[in-house]
């Protein structure tokens, strides 16, 4: 064994210090720089494993500040505003929390799971799907009522990562800070006539599942779902930077939130209070008390600190979500007719007309898209095959199609 330094070549001469190794030699200033190599990666994989993903990665998702995301959501969803100010805010904070460093003053910002209260068909998915879009995070939405606790017929809660696991293409560290959206949260209150004795496999025992997963912990995902089986790899999923965004009609909440209000009226100080209180629109008061009320466990209410609500959608904002968004229903059909060479244009009253019947139908803005959708039929069937370039939509022609096809619907 020549007597130099197995990583820059100089002899012993050379230098002040050579180490021998079994098979070789290190001089002081080879030893100087590996060591120096070491520390730098382990402060590297300290960060790993506190945010999921190296500086690198940390550093490149930017996040936009609340007031951008704010506007970001303006161009999706109408209205709500109140929701999308909480949203920005609580996603911002997220993000800019797993960008904190590590060390220093010990102060880490705890996550800010959210909890969206509103009537069906008001946005909460749509805000929810617009922010992950925004952030280009993996997304999923999953829905409550799948869920049973562990040992009964349905599904586990952990096959909420495998999903998210799923639209990440595998990718831990990727689904690790994405966003989960659980639709009908309130669909796994306790029920308050069910006797504390008989196991109430749907729903508190759920809210006990899902507690973990919201407060951030290492859980154990089968890749393919379903349930989880002894002899089953597994994939370890961190949930703890995983955005949690839950939402839920919580029919009757209203009750609730007005037995307290009601209660609190009593006393000297409340009189000023009564007087502001608007009774149509109860849900604007909601606090995290009235959720408690309704059946959630208070452990989960902890866990998702930022409480907001949607307002029920009237007409003048189903009008707007036809045509304003940027992928307003009305822009789309413009679009799928445009691929034909055909212009098409609505009026002003066939666009009140679309929503008359919205309202009628008591869908929200849900039913608008169905609305549309039976109304444009026999266009989209008939113009690809003709010569004509421009078509507009009367209201004389939206009364005309609904008719037909209610009339279609009953003979079928
Ligand atoms: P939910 O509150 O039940 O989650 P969604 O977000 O799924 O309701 O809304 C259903 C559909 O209605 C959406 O795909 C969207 O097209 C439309 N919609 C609902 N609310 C709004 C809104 N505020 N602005 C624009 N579109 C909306």
């Amino acid at each position: 064994m020549k007597n130099v330094c197995s990583f820059c070549g100089r002899g012993e001469k050379e230098v002040r210090l050579l180490i021998s190794g079994l098979s070789g030699q290190i001089c002081d200033d080879c030893a100087r720089q590996a060591y120096q190599i070491v520390q730098d990666n382990l402060k590297d994989t300290s960060k790993t494993a506190k945010t999921g993903k190296s500086d690198d990665e940390v550093a490149k998702l930017k996040v936009p500040k609340p007031k951008e995301i704010k506007e970001y959501l303006d161009q999706y969803v109408i209205g709500q505003d109140d929701a999308k100010r909480y949203l920005s805010v609580a996603v911002y904070n997220h993000y800019k929390r797993l960008q904190q460093p590590i060390d220093e003053d010990g102060v880490e910002i705890e996550k800010s799971n959210i909890i969206m209260v509103g009537s069906t068909g008001t946005g909460k998915t749509l805000l929810a799907r617009t922010i992950a879009k925004l952030l280009d995070v993996p997304f999923t939405i999953v829905d409550a009522t799948v869920f049973t606790e562990a040992g009964y017929v349905g599904e586990d809660v952990e096959s909420i990562l495998t999903r998210l696991l799923q639209v990440a293409d595998y990718n831990v560290e990727a689904a690790q800070r994405g966003i989960v959206f659980i639709d009908e949260i309130d669909k796994i209150a306790r029920k308050a006539d069910n006797p504390s004795i008989t196991r109430d496999v749907s729903g508190e025992g759920v809210q006990q599942g899902l507690l973990k997963l919201l407060e951030g912990t290492i859980v154990n995902v089968p890749p393919k779902g379903g349930r989880k089986h002894p002899d089953q790899d597994y994939i370890h999923v961190d949930t703890r930077n995983i955005l949690f965004i839950c939402g839920g009609a919580f029919d009757g909440i209203e009750r609730k939130i007005a037995q307290r209000l009601n209660t609190h009226v009593v006393g000297y100080n409340s009189v000023t209070n009564v007087r502001k209180i608007d009774k149509n629109d109860l849900m604007q008061y909601i606090v995290p008390q009235d959720l408690k009320s309704f059946g959630l466990i208070p452990e989960i209410i902890g866990r998702l600190p930022v409480l907001t609500h949607l307002n029920p959608l009237d007409r003048e904002a189903l009008e707007k979500i036809l045509i304003e968004p940027k992928n307003s229903i009305i822009r789309q059909y413009k679009k799928l007719f445009e691929m034909d060479g055909v212009e098409v244009t609505f009026d002003k009253e066939a666009l009140e007309a679309l929503v008359d019947k919205a309202v009628e139908y008591k869908l929200g803005a849900r039913g608008l898209r169905s609305i549309v959708e039976s109304v444009m039929m026999d266009a989209m069937y008939d113009l690809p095959s003709k010569k004509t370039k421009k078509f507009k939509v009367t209201a004389d022609y939206v009364e005309k199609q609904l008719a037909k096809s209610y009339l279609q619907k009953l003979e079928a």
